[in-house]
């Protein structure tokens, strides 16, 4: 019974579940009331117990953020899979992602076959998810520690970008960054007030068009020294 209370019963099963449940319900406002096969394996396989510390363990697979140390949390899986589903990501795709955390939302982009690159402004965790994401066998991932705002210039153009921290406004350099006909999914808003997930496409003619996709709360997007 308290077992239950406390969500220790979630499996990776309910969290799939769950998933399917939240995307039908906001399919209204993203556009993807059903997630693709691809998002949904890679959803899975990707084993979220290995991302979260050991305390959190019996929660690994309640559909919410949990906190991983450092001020910082992991995404909420459907938030994890919506973000990946908006991607459109292909096999081979080249992926820019800022804010690596524990390298959880990094894993699910390498499940659906990307090339990853992540940035994290707080160095302890870019080394921890680095060596994490290693050991898992996601070797297509590489993390770096840095400040997101400027992105991966030796690595770009990207054929998607991901930030999982909200901006205040979008960086510019991050849309350089883009490949014509990519996209960029990102939180965009202030800290305790609205934040928007957006979904921005650059044109073939380097313009964008920007989407507003659904209500979000994510941790700030922050100016680092790193
Ligand atoms: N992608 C993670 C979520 C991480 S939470 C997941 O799969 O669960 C957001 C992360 O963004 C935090 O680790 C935070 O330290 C990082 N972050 C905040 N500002 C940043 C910046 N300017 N550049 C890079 N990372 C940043």
């Amino acid at each position: 019974m308290l077992r239950h209370l406390l969500g220790a019963s979630a499996t990776a099963d309910s969290m799939l579940e769950a998933i399917v449940r939240d995307a039908r319900e906001t399919g209204g406002k993203t556009g993807r009331p059903v997630f693709s096969d691809a998002v949904m394996e890679a959803m899975r396989t990707v084993p979220r117990a290995a991302f979260v510390p050991e305390m959190e363990k019996p929660f690994a697979y309640e559909n919410r953020p949990l906190p991983i140390g450092h001020g910082q949390t992991i995404s909420q899986p459907f938030v994890v899979a919506l973000m990946a589903e908006l991607l459109d990501v292909e096999p081979g795709a080249r992926i820019l992602e800022v804010g690596t955390g524990c390298g959880y939302q990094t894993a699910v982009l390498c499940a659906l076959g990307a090339t990853v690159y992540s940035v994290e402004v707080i160095e302890l965790l870019a080394t921890t998810a680095a060596a994490r994401l290693e050991a898992l066998g996601y070797g297509q991932a590489t993390a770096r520690a840095g400040d997101g705002h400027a992105g991966w210039p030796e690595e770009a153009p990207f054929d998607g970008i991901i930030v999982t921290a909200a901006a205040t406004s979008v960086p510019p350099a991050l849309v350089a960054q883009l490949k014509p006909g990519g996209c960029l999914v990102i939180p965009v808003g202030r800290v305790a007030k609205t934040q928007h997930l957006q979904r921005i496409e650059k044109r073939v003619d380097g313009s964008s068009e920007a989407k507003t996709v659904l209500p979000v709360a994510f941790v700030p997007l922050t100016r680092g020294q790193a």
